[in-house]
């Protein structure tokens, strides 16, 4: 889970961490990171790259910089993460706890449940066509774990 900072704020506590490093030199570095991910580019490894990370080593992700799996409260600026929840996969352990919904995969990472493959079979269910969200979180979550099965079962099919 990631802390959302804004360059202000990060730039004050940086410096005040860092007595020695000079301001100008830190926001140029913030800037030409946020140019970099704001272009697409990503770290190395194909994941977006982690701003207040980069201010301070070659532009990567937190895994490449940091060597952990996911941040746990650590600092990333405000307006990179609005892009990322727009755009990224997400990881259920870089959100907001009180912000989590939706579903997740056995990895951890959101389905969107935009583009989970619709079954035939489905659009002959009573469930398809009620206005159930926990029903339809389930009747997803089925159908994203046969995407690739040849055939597609379902215990809670209701016959229309
Ligand atoms: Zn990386």
């Amino acid at each position: 889970m990631w802390t959302p900072i804004s360059i202000d704020q990060y730039v004050k506590i940086h410096l005040r961490k860092n007595p020695n490093d000079q301001e100008k030199t830190l926001k140029m570095r913030i800037d030409a990171a946020l140019d970099y991910y704001n272009n697409g580019l990503k770290c190395r490894c194909g994941n977006d790259i982690w701003i207040v990370g980069s201010t301070t080593a070659p532009f990567g992700c937190f895994r490449c910089i940091t060597g952990k799996d996911h941040p746990r409260g650590d600092y990333e600026i405000d307006s990179a993460l609005d892009k990322r929840d727009k755009d990224g996969r997400r990881h259920i352990d870089e959100m907001d706890p009180r912000k989590i919904n939706g579903i997740f995969d056995d990895d951890g990472y959101e389905i969107n449940q935009k583009t989970i493959k619709m079954q035939p079979l489905c659009l002959t269910c009573m469930k398809y066509y009620i206005d159930d969200l926990e029903e339809q979180m389930l009747c997803n979550l089925n159908r994203h774990d046969q995407a690739d099965e040849k055939e597609f079962k379902c215990g809670a099919y209701e016959k229309l």
